[in-house]
């Protein structure tokens, strides 16, 4: 997102305190507290009591923290300010790896900030983890192609059809961050999931499904910068994925696409694959 369209499309939408964001102010992101009555932190409590399940929670857009069988716990394009972020929600206190799919800050989120506070380790491209300037320990820049051990999780970093910069200062230049990238993430004992980052649908998709049979797939639906819902249910296809979770859609009014357009596009292809909308802050087993 250019930077003019970016605080027009943010600032319009977030008012004053989300453009602050947007232009970079220095924010002191929802700073985790210890607040054990939050909603959310209870309902992220009492789903980890479903054992031996994989818990997926959608924080909106194209944020999401997985809890493994195995204790593994791995967050996603964390833009936890976003404005479908769960009201109240906590931030996980415990946090192993965090995947940045691409430097667009509507996806770095507050990496910096919860790798600071968790110190879990970040993976992303080699040239964005090099600008977000982590301690040498927690930066794992890579590429496709890469494939790493987060306990009982096995993170695949594959391609996706989408651009990549990063702003430290959204008053400056835009730095060139090196390429896009999606997660496949096998569990031992659970799903194997997809999070496409932002992307367009792309032939390749049928390699990605050759390589690691994903079963769950995180696709934008929103249009405009990424996939819209017919374009969706085409990568469902190529995918052949028995569920797709939507994501990037509704932050913004230019991300149009909707989970019942993608129910009707997925009818229309006649595939069995099934549509679970995710409510933010809300831990969902697979
Ligand atoms: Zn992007």
């Amino acid at each position: 997102m250019g930077n003019k369209l970016k605080a027009v499309v943010v600032g319009a939408v977030l008012g004053v305190a989300g453009a602050a964001f947007a232009q970079g102010t220095p924010t002191t992101p929802a700073a985790p507290k210890a607040d054990a009555k939050a909603p959310a932190k209870a309902a992220a409590g009492k789903a980890a009591a479903t054992a031996g399940k994989t818990e997926v929670t959608w924080w909106g857009h194209a944020a999401f923290v997985v809890k493994t069988p195995g204790g593994a716990t791995i967050a996603i394009d964390p833009w936890f300010t976003n404005p479908k972020a769960p009201q109240g929600a906590t931030w996980p206190e415990a946090v192993d790896a965090i995947l940045v799919s691409h430097g667009h800050f509507d996806h770095v989120g507050e990496t910096k900030a919860l790798a600071q506070k968790t110190s879990a380790k970040v993976y992303g491209s080699f040239e964005l983890v090099n600008l977000l300037g982590l301690p040498e320990a927690q930066g794992m820049g890579a590429n496709a192609g890469g494939t790493f051990t987060v306990k009982d999780a096995t993170i695949h970093l594959v391609e996706a059809v989408h651009s990549s910069s990063y702003q430290a200062d959204p008053k400056g230049a835009s730095q060139y961050a090196g390429a896009p990238l999606g997660f496949v993430i096998e569990i031992a004992n659970g799903p194997t999931l997809y999070h496409a980052g932002d992307t367009g649908a792309f032939s390749s998709m049928a390699l990605i499904a050759e390589q690691f049979k994903p079963t769950v797939a995180l696709l934008p639906i929103g249009g405009h910068f990424t996939m819209d819902p017919a374009q969706a249910s085409v990568a469902a296809k190529l995918l052949k994925v028995k569920t797709v979770v939507p994501m990037h859609y509704g932050t913004f009014p230019a991300l149009a696409g909707t989970p019942d357009a993608l129910t009707t596009e997925l009818k229309k292809t006649r595939a069995a694959t099934k549509v679970l909308a995710l409510e933010p802050g809300k831990a969902t087993a697979l």
